[in-house]
C-alpha cells in the first residue's frame, strides 16, 4: 500500500510510524521548517501511552518525558484543596501520563518513521489532489508528483484538505479562552498537573516535562479572538499572573527569561461528525477534531487516530470499508471527550460554577479517557 500523509506533527508522525512498521510505503510531506517545531511542552495521558504501546513507541518516549500520576488542585496562594491520582498506567510499573517537550517528542517520533521505513520530507505541501479509479493523484509544491492508494490529511485545526474536501463551513469556532505558555525551572512542588484557581475561575496550571522543565500555562478568558503583540507577551504575561500569590508562581514571575519560549494564542475548536473520508482522502487528528486543551488529549487523540487507522486498514481488504470503519469508531470515542474539554473550558468562563464541579467534570474525562477505544 502506498500512503501519502500531508502534516508531520504528532498525529501524522505516530501514523507514518504504524504503517510503515507494517509494511506500507509511506511518504509525509510537512509544511514547516523541522527547526520550527515548538518549544512548549505536552502531557501524553495513559489512553495515549496505551495507543503507542501498540505499534511500540511508548517506552522510548516515557523514557524520555517525566511521568507523573496526580492532579493537584490548589488555590491562587498555592494551599493545596485536593490531590487526585488518575485511575491508571499502560502497564503495571507505567507511570499513568508523561509530560515531554514538543520538540524532543517531534524528534522521536521522526526518528522511529524513519527507522520503520516513512520518507518524510520538510517545507513540502501537496498543491493538487486528483481522485479516480480508487487511487489519489498529487502534485507537490517540490515539483514532484505520484499517485498513492491514500492521502492522509494530518494538517491540523486548520487543515487545508479539509475545506477542500468538506468546504468551508467546517472551521474551528472560538472557545472564549486563549491560552499563554511558558517553559520554567521546574519548582520541588510540581510532581504532576498542578493547577492554581483563583475564586472567579482563572487558572494557572503547571506540568512537568523532565527533572529541570516544567510548563506553567494560564487561561484566559477573553470575549474576543485576540492576538497579543509577540515583544511585549513577558510584560502581558506577568500582569496576568499578578493575582497568583503561590510561591512557585511568584519565582516563575521572578525568574521570568527572554530566553524561555513565552506564547498566547486563542484556544479554536472543532469536531467533525463521521465520515472522516472521502473516497480515498481522510482526516486524522486536529484536522477532524480539536480539542480545547483541558484534558491535555489532543494530542492523544490524534495518536489514538493513528494506530486505529493503521488497525481498520490491517482489517480490512477494502481500503473503504477500512475509511469507514475508522471514522465511524473514532467519532463516536472523541466526541464525549471534546465535550467534556469544552464543558471544563466553558465552566471557567462562568463565575458562578463552583470549583469542584469543574472538576468532578475534569475526572469524568479522565474516566472515559481510560476506557478502551
Ligand atoms: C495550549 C494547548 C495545549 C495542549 N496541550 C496538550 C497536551 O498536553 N496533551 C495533548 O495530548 N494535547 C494537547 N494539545 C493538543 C495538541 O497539541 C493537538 O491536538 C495535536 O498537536 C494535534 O496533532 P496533529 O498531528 O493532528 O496536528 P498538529 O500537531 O497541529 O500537526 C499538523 C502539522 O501539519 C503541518 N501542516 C499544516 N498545513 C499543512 C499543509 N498544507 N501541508 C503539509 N503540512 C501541513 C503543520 O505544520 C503541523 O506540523 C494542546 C493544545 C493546545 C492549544
Amino acid at each position: 500500500m502506498r500512503v501519502i500523509i500531508a502534516g508531520g506533527g504528532i498525529g501524522g508522525l505516530t501514523l507514518a510510524h504504524g504503517l510503515a512498521r507494517s509494511g506500507a510505503e509511506v511518504r509525509v510531506v510537512e509544511a514547516a521548517r523541522r527547526q520550527d517545531r515548538l518549544g512548549t511542552g505536552i502531557t501524553l495521558l495513559e489512553n495515549a501511552l496505551r495507543a503507542l504501546d501498540r505499534i511500540g513507541l511508548a517506552d522510548p518516549i516515557v523514557a524520555s518525558g517525566s511521568g507523573w500520576s496526580v492532579v493537584s488542585t490548589r488555590d491562587a496562594a498555592g494551599t493545596v484543596l485536593h490531590d487526585q491520582a488518575l485511575p491508571k498506567a499502560y502497564k503495571p510499573g507505567a507511570p499513568p501520563a508523561v509530560g515531554i517537550m514538543r520538540t524532543h517528542l517531534g524528534e522521536l517520533l521522526e526518528e522511529h518513521a524513519r527507522a520503520s521505513g516513512a520518507s518524510i520530507a520538510f517545507e513540502t505541501t501537496i498543491e493538487r489532489v486528483e481522485q479516480r479509479d480508487g487511487a489519489v493523484s498529487v502534485a507537490l509544491s517540490d515539483g514532484d508528483s505520484g499517485t498513492y492508494d491514500l492521502l492522509v490529511a494530518a494538517d491540523g485545526a486548520y487543515s487545508r484538505t479539509r475545506t477542500q474536501l468538506f468546504g468551508d463551513d467546517r472551521r474551528p469556532v472560538y472557545s472564549g479562552q486563549g491560552v499563554w505558555r511558558y517553559t520554567i525551572p521546574r519548582p520541588a512542588d510540581v510532581n504532576g498537573l498542578t493547577l492554581h484557581r483563583t475564586s472567579d475561575g482563572e487558572v494557572v496550571g503547571a506540568l512537568p516535562l523532565s527533572e529541570d522543565d516544567c510548563y506553567l500555562f494560564y487561561l484566559e478568558n477573553t470575549a474576543e479572538h485576540v492576538h497579543m503583540p509577540p515583544e511585549r507577551l513577558g510584560e502581558l504575561l506577568r500582569d496576568r499572573l499578578a493575582p497568583f500569590s503561590a510561591p512557585m508562581i511568584r519565582d516563575a514571575v521572578e525568574g521570568m527569561d527572554a530566553s524561555r519560549h513565552i506564547s498566547f494564542r486563542p484556544i479554536d475548536h472543532v469536531l467533525l461528525p463521521a465520515p472522516w473520508h472521502q473516497g480515498r482522502v481522510v482526516l486524522l487528528g486536529d484536522a477532524a477534531h480539536a480539542l480545547t486543551p483541558q484534558l491535555t488529549s489532543g494530542g492523544g487523540m490524534a495518536i489514538e487516530d493513528a494506530v486505529v487507522l493503521c488497525e481498520e486498514l490491517d482489517a480490512h481488504e477494502d481500503v473503504e470499508a477500512a475509511l469507514e470503519a475508522y471514522g465511524t469508531r473514532r467519532a463516536e470515542r472523541v466526541r464525549p471527550i471534546y465535550e467534556h474539554s469544552l464543558a471544563i473550558c466553558k465552566a471557567e468562563q462562568d463565575a458562578a460554577i463552583p470549583d469542584e464541579q469543574t472538576v468532578g467534570i475534569m475526572m469524568n474525562g479522565y474516566a472515559l479517557l481510560a476506557q478502551p477505544f
